[in-house]
């Protein structure tokens, strides 16, 4: 049993900055917020060094300082590893605008960032003794639950609207999840879930329901600085569901800049939504803190459709006060960058990520992002889930090869 030096203080209601204990077992707070870690950064920041995190194996337990696990025997491994920052010089001379970079972030295990989030929550579980947990999920989420549940020997139940990408929904139970598939949106899966957790004894793993979802994907923040020599882009586009990576890497920038690794500048954080999905973007504009639940949410980004999201004063709030905004774009924007970004650069992005380059086009356009500025768009999943247009032609093999029809094809 090795213990991993954990600094953790104690937990605190974003909402009312009540206090709670660490090491036990909590949702929400008392007030139905969700809940944050909070850490003696001065204690971290005697116990580790820059030089000393730079010298660890390339994946995201090397910030093992920053999160809340105990114990190594908790932490379940499928392979964290650090995700590659890949620019996208060709669309930048084609938008003639400051560096584009790409986060790909569909590198990671079960395929998209997920597994950071779900890694942790998973490893906090099991310190604190669940054997059952239940999530609602568009699909990415449910998938690194099932993964990292089964690994870790606690049973799983899952519940996804029933038009879910049906590969996440094969993905989800193939790897032991209970799956199910409800005729509405994440939000009513997310009612079954709370309505079953006296009768089912299970844990809600929701979207910031639980508090350590948050610190897993807080380690994007943290990599994302350390890979550009503990600086931070001058923005950073976030496809915006329930908004945990968003949130995530705000609370990363704090605690860095805490304990002096990172200075006082914080990237402008743009959340990124659908046209027909776009409630952050609702209240940013009608200068609310709270945004109302989207009625009758619709788009191909399957993951950023999330008609009402629990954190959403903490993405208003990251965005309005780093000087970002909230926008959205539509599905057609989307697909043509989806398209664009594949055969310019290769790049496969899953549609959200895609969201965030139409409305980085969108915007370059609008003047609210300054061609200048260095620009970090988050591809939160692999491509290879999701369907591709594309044409292809057919070959006779009992005819002769006509090679020019095949030079020609395409045409
Ligand atoms: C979950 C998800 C998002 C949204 O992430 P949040 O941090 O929950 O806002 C975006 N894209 C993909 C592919 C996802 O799976």
């Amino acid at each position: 049993m090795t213990e991993i030096p954990t600094f953790v203080s104690h937990l605190e209601c974003s909402y009312t900055g009540k206090e709670y204990p660490a090491d036990q077992l909590h949702g929400l707070s008392d007030a139905g917020k969700p809940l944050l870690v909070r850490y003696d950064l001065q204690a971290l920041a005697r116990s580790v060094s820059k030089e000393e995190i730079r010298n660890r194996a390339p994946e995201f337990w090397r910030y093992r300082e920053f999160l809340p696990i105990r114990k190594s025997e908790n932490v379940v491994r499928l392979g964290e590893l650090m995700t590659p920052i890949l620019p996208a010089n060709k669309l930048r001379k084609k938008y003639n605008c400051g560096e584009i970079l790409i986060k790909d972030e569909g590198r990671l295990p079960t395929g998209s960032f997920k597994a950071r989030g779900l890694a942790l929550a998973v490893a906090m579980a099991k310190e604190l003794g669940i054997t059952r947990m239940a999530m609602p999920t568009n699909g990415n989420a449910g998938a690194a639950l099932a993964a990292y549940c089964s690994a870790a020997d606690i049973e799983t139940f899952v519940f996804c609207p029933e038009d879910t990408p049906k590969v996440n929904i094969e993905e989800i139970a193939f790897q032991g999840a209970h799956t199910f598939l409800a005729n509405g949106y994440i939000n009513d899966c997310g009612r079954i879930v709370g309505e079953g957790k006296e009768i089912m004894q299970w844990f809600d793993a929701s979207t910031l329901k639980e508090p350590y979802r948050i610190e897993g994907k807080k380690t994007m923040g943290l990599e994302l600085a350390e890979q550009l020599g503990w600086t931070v882009p001058d923005v950073i586009m976030y496809p915006t569901g329930g908004g945990t990576g968003l949130i995530g890497m705000w609370k990363a920038f704090a605690e860095l800049e805490e304990i002096g690794w990172i200075g006082s500048k914080r990237p402008r954080m743009i959340a990124v939504q659908a046209e027909g999905c776009a409630p952050i973007v609702k209240a940013f504009e009608e200068g609310t803190r709270h945004a109302a639940p989207w009625v009758d949410a619709s788009t191909i980004a399957s993951g950023i459709r999330v008609p009402a999201a629990v954190g959403d004063f903490l993405i208003l709030d990251a965005v309005r006060e780093s000087d970002g905004f909230a926008v959205a774009v539509s599905d057609n924007a989307i697909m043509q960058t989806h398209k664009e970004c594949a055969t310019e650069e290769g790049i496969l992005m899953c549609p959200e990520g895609a969201a965030t380059l139409a409305a980085l086009i969108q915007e370059l356009e609008s003047g609210r992002i300054k061609s200048n500025e260095s620009v970090m768009l988050f591809n939160c999943a692999t491509g290879l889930k999701y369907p591709m247009n594309a044409s292809h032609e057919k070959i006779d093999l009992g005819k002769d090869i006509d090679f020019e029809a095949i030079s020609n094809s395409g045409k």
